[in-house]
């Protein structure tokens, strides 16, 4: 995804956001603070997990062919095998789960499956 796209995919989703903690209010006009904190954590950490992946994708790393430079295994630093995409699953601190199809290689010497990092 390129940089316009994803700045109107962020757009799209604050201002989904917005609207729904104003439509919420509406709904819940005798809400506690506690119960407002809640919703207006709920809705950032949608958006927090999001902006995550999405930028985590922009990496250079996520392109590893293109990259120029083939990551080696850290524990032995023989050049990984390419095992193409995977999905490699991460938990924010919010915890919230992303999901990022990255490039996945394995060492040839030790048999370590690795993500490249970045
Ligand atoms: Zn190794």
């Amino acid at each position: 995804m390129n940089t316009p796209e994803l700045e109107k995919n962020w757009k799209v989703m604050g201002d989904e956001a917005i609207s729904g903690m104003l439509e919420w209010r509406q709904q819940h006009p005798h809400a506690t603070f506690r119960e407002i904190e809640t919703e207006v954590d709920e809705r950032l950490a949608a958006m927090r997990a999001r902006m995550l992946s999405d930028t985590a994708m922009m990496s250079k790393a996520a392109e590893w062919e293109t990259a120029g430079n083939v990551p080696v295994c850290p524990e032995c630093g023989t050049k990984l095998e390419k095992k193409g995409k995977r999905k490699r699953h991460l938990q924010t601190r919010g915890g919230q789960e992303i999901e990022l199809n990255r490039e996945y290689g394995v060492c040839p010497k030790c048999g370590e499956g690795i993500f490249p990092p970045g």
